[in-house]
């Protein structure tokens, strides 16, 4: 299947109660045949669907920010979420099946069809649902396979920029900031 149909089908999905509460699917952003990376968030949010694109806000500001300062653009990168459904008052799903359905039909595909070589996860949610693992403080800013069918793809996770904002150092006095921007910066030097 090309890009196109793939997107078109996704953007009538209303499998699931998600995408039924706002009438809406966000489509991913960007470089849709051979990115050089995928930057995949969680869920859209009210800014994303007003604007029908993923990372808008002001975390997506960040997030957009930092990516081009270390030389990511449009021309290069996919950004996209785990669910492409702004779930309801903004809670992702505790329904992990439902969760499982979607990521199968939509974002597996996704990236089955652009097969990028690499993956920045913003956050616990694409940690958790594509490496399939917890803890984001400990994972982020290690390199981790994510092998779909034939084909393996580096992953690194990070902290969502929406924490990164919030919260600002850790309890240890840790920098936030510091981390992510290292984190995307080191996948800058891999990648460009
Ligand atoms: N947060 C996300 O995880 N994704 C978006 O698209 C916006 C904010």
């Amino acid at each position: 299947m090309n890009y196109s149909d793939f997107e078109d089908r996704k953007l009538l999905c209303r499998d699931c109660f998600v995408g039924k509460v706002y009438d809406c699917v966000v489509p991913s952003y960007g470089c849709k045949s051979n990115p050089k990376v995928v930057v995949m968030g969680e869920a859209p949010g009210a800014d994303e669907v007003e604007n029908l694109q993923p990372f808008v806000g002001k975390a997506g500001k960040l997030l957009r920010a930092t990516l081009n300062e270390f030389g990511f653009r449009q021309s290069n990168t996919l950004i996209t979420n785990v669910i492409p459904c702004r779930p309801e008052k903004n809670k992702f799903p505790k329904d992990l099946e439902i969760v499982r359905k979607c990521t199968k039909k939509w974002l597996y595909k996704e990236l089955e069809i652009v097969r990028p070589s690499f993956i920045i996860l913003i956050g616990a949610k694409p940690l958790k649902f594509v490496l399939n693992r917890d803890g984001i403080t400990k994972c982020r800013g290690e390199w981790y396979d994510f092998v779909l069918g034939d084909h393996t793809i580096k992953c690194m996770p990070t902290f969502h920029t929406s924490y990164v904002l919030r919260k600002k150092y850790m309890e240890d006095g840790d920098d936030i900031m510091a981390k992510f921007r290292r984190d995307v910066e080191e996948v800058a030097k891999v990648v460009l």
